[in-house]
């Protein structure tokens, strides 16, 4: 099964070397897309972007049924028209569409949370996405819904269904109007209550029509490659949701 979400040294924020991926993928009978950062307007310049010609230029030798080559754009509504003209002038297999900065703040730093209670912090979180999910109609699939709950500075950090079920409604129905799939993101699966309070949005996804998950772990390291890949199996099966992956921005069926 293809891990369709990994960081290699393209990533500000990765020091994984391409080899390491790959041996790791072979030993464990993986396939892998590389998803490196680009996040056009982070708010320190220079950072989360990578020279998208070098990576072609370094990476295409290696590409096969086993390597894709992918890019995770950081979504803001400032970098809609770049974005959108770096991914259709380049030969991507996928393009995964996250949420990382809301109102120039990285959703990694404490500012972002400064003053907010959390319903107001994870509100704005899923407006920008949604502001997002209806311009960026060109990605594949969305990433890590549940990116906030890592970072959220709240005693309870989870994002859950029924605090914020009208928006997430329409994000959902947006994404399936315009085709895309929703990322499974296995980063933090290695806690049971984590995967149960993620159920309800999946759940929920699938009964307003959504089909298509894209499964991934946001591997850094070789070791984080393929995590939980059998947990998500069982995840995708229980909202009756279809595990694919992007070729040539395609979409593929997992054999599961
Ligand atoms: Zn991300
Ligand atoms: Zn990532």
């Amino acid at each position: 099964m293809y891990d369709t979400h990994v960081h290699t040294d393209f990533s500000t924020d990765s020091k994984m070397k391409l080899e390491e991926a790959m041996a790791k993928a072979t030993l464990d009978n993986k396939q892998l897309i590389l998803t490196e950062h680009m996040d056009l307007n982070y708010p320190k310049p220079g950072e989360f972007i990578f020279d998208v010609n070098e990576y072609f230029k370094q990476y295409s030798q290696y590409r096969s049924d086993d390597l894709l080559l992918g890019l995770e754009l950081g979504m803001t509504e400032e970098c809609l028209g770049e974005g959108k003209k770096i991914v259709e002038s380049h030969p991507f297999d996928f393009v995964l569409g996250s949420i990382h900065v809301v109102d120039n703040l990285d959703l990694y730093y404490e500012a972002f949370y400064k003053g907010k209670v959390k319903s107001e912090a994870y509100g704005k979180y899923l407006q920008a996405m949604l502001v997002c999910v209806k311009n960026f109609h060109f990605v594949d699939s969305m990433g890590h819904i549940d990116y906030i709950a890592r970072y959220g500075r709240y005693e309870d950090k989870e994002i859950y269904y029924h605090e914020h079920a009208e928006i997430m409604d329409e994000i959902f129905r947006m994404l399936i109007a315009n085709d895309t799939s929703i990322e499974l993101n296995t980063r933090r699966f290695d806690k049971k209550d984590v995967i149960e309070k993620l159920l309800p949005i999946y759940k929920r996804y699938a009964e307003l029509g959504g089909k298509h998950v894209t499964v991934g772990s946001d591997a850094h390291t070789p070791e984080a490659i393929g995590n939980a890949e059998r947990l998500a199996k069982e995840f995708a099966e229980s909202c009756k949701l279809k595990i694919v992956y992007y070729k040539e921005r395609k979409i593929e069926y997992e054999k599961v």
